[in-house]
């Protein structure tokens, strides 16, 4: 069966291209366009259709939340729970990342229990089997890892993020740089440095990438390039290392693209904000515009317990420039294994950056709907401001929590209300549009 990207190179409209169109409000013909050029990728799996989202050029923003156990932490419930909330909070796509437990029971579990793409790291699996079985993850044989991602594309996986970017080349620059702050803090990067530092080989991903390629096509699955070096350190961003990696990653994505698979790149990690825009200029010119995953990015690194507003502010920066897909940063990052709460609250601080984003990146879509919720609080028209707001229950509730004297205003300043003040002076002369 023909990926995404071969079907619109034949001039075909796919249900999922449709489906994507509808979504955004674009015409069907000019999607298609995008992804035959590898410029956008829907996610999918010939074993599953998941709902359809376009992640690219002329698409929305889209926030990835990821959930998983850990050696630690093994609550399947828990985990489904947690996949559930993120689709009811507005994520676009979700990423299972077990690393403990049943791997396979969880990623099955999860991917049932939910309509969205569902993304991994096949590493996580592959060096978590090699420990158990030989003892050792470094005893991975290359037939074990293929077989992986293979088993793991049957069981409905919509975009697998692999680190094939990673070569010796790579290795080489991180030693002659001779520093890092912030180390390695990509879990698939560091197992497969290690499986390639311990037995002197090249990385299979890297040196078999046609055939990696070739397994994720049969499924349609997206082909993720992950970002295994990626700064961990805002005073890593764009250490000669990283620069490396996304250079091969970017050589890649044109590559996969041109063996009709569709393919992301995956960008870091933690950036100061004035590096953002350069990053993704950098990543859209290397990689002729193929879609861009950034992980926000935390712009600072001293806020842990509020690294989803790092993150945000990362990310609000990063789609505005241009990545595609934001994956969520939640308050626990850096400190302990993601709860219920804390995916909902990395999932719509996510959400707001990518909108703030949106508001930027398509400027010739208009504002509406920030001037009509200007329009609402200027008129008190509670009922309005929470039909427009990103989040209404929330909001809702937390005025119903603290309800004021006169309902017309809020407990903030009550009696002081500058906007009935203002409504009551201004009556004729405010109302316009043009004011
Ligand atoms: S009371 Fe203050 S915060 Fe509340 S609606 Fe009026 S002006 Fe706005």
């Amino acid at each position: 069966m023909a990926t995404q990207i071969e079907s619109a190179r034949q001039g075909i409209t796919t249900a999922q291209m449709a489906a994507v169109a509808k979504n955004e409000g674009l015409s069907a013909e000019f999607v298609r366009q995008m992804v035959a050029e590898g410029k956008v990728v829907i996610p999918n799996n010939t074993m599953r259709n998941p709902l359809s989202a376009g992640i690219g050029k002329g698409m929305r923003t889209k926030v990835n939340a990821s959930i998983g156990t850990s050696s630690d932490i093994v609550d399947y419930d828990a985990e489904i729970r947690k996949a559930q909330a993120a689709q009811s909070a507005g994520a676009d796509t979700l990423m299972e990342l077990s690393v403990g437990g049943d791997l396979d029971r969880v990623r099955r579990e999860v991917i049932a229990a939910v309509d969205l793409p569902v993304g991994n790291v096949p590493l996580y699996q592959a060096f978590c089997e090699a420990a158990r079985k030989y003892g050792d993850p470094n005893k991975l044989d290359a037939e074990m890892l293929f077989d992986i991602i293979e088993k793991q594309c049957a069981d409905g996986m919509a975009f697998m993020a692999i680190h094939c970017g990673i070569n010796l080349y790579t290795i080489e620059r991180l030693r002659k740089q001779g520093y890092r702050y912030g180390g390695l803090v990509s879990k698939g990067g560091v197992s497969m440095v290690a499986w390639m530092m311990k037995n002197g080989r090249e990385n299979p991903l890297y040196e078999q990438f046609d055939r990696v390629c070739g397994i994720l096509k049969k499924y349609d699955v997206v082909l993720s390039l992950g970002n295994g070096l990626r700064a961990g350190a805002i005073h890593d961003s764009h250490d000669r290392a990283m620069v490396q990696e996304l250079l091969i990653n970017c050589e890649l994505a044109e590559l996969g693209s041109e063996m009709g698979c569709q393919m992301l790149v995956e960008g870091p990690g933690h950036m100061p904000l004035d590096e953002i825009e350069a990053n993704v200029r950098l990543q859209k010119r290397m990689s002729g515009d193929a879609p861009y995953y950034m992980l926000g990015p935390i712009s600072t690194d001293v806020a842990p317990g509020y690294d989803h507003i790092t993150a945000a502010i990362g990310a609000a920066q990063s789609s505005r420039y241009g990545a595609d897909l934001i994956c969520y940063i939640t308050p626990a990052e850096h400190l302990a294994l993601p709860n219920e709460k804390d995916v909902i609250d990395g999932v719509k601080a996510a959400k707001v950056a990518a909108y703030i984003g949106d508001m930027n990146k398509y400027p010739e879509r208009g504002r509406e709907r920030d001037k009509e919720m200007s329009k609402a609080r200027r008129d008190l028209n509670w009922q309005k401001q929470f039909e427009l707001a990103l989040f209404p229950e929330d909001a809702r509730a937390i005025r119903a929590s603290r309800t004021p004297e006169d309902e017309d205003t809020c407990t903030m300043c009550g009696d002081f209300c500058a906007s009935r003040g203002a409504g009551e002076l201004f009556k004729q002369d405010l109302r316009g549009d043009k004011i």
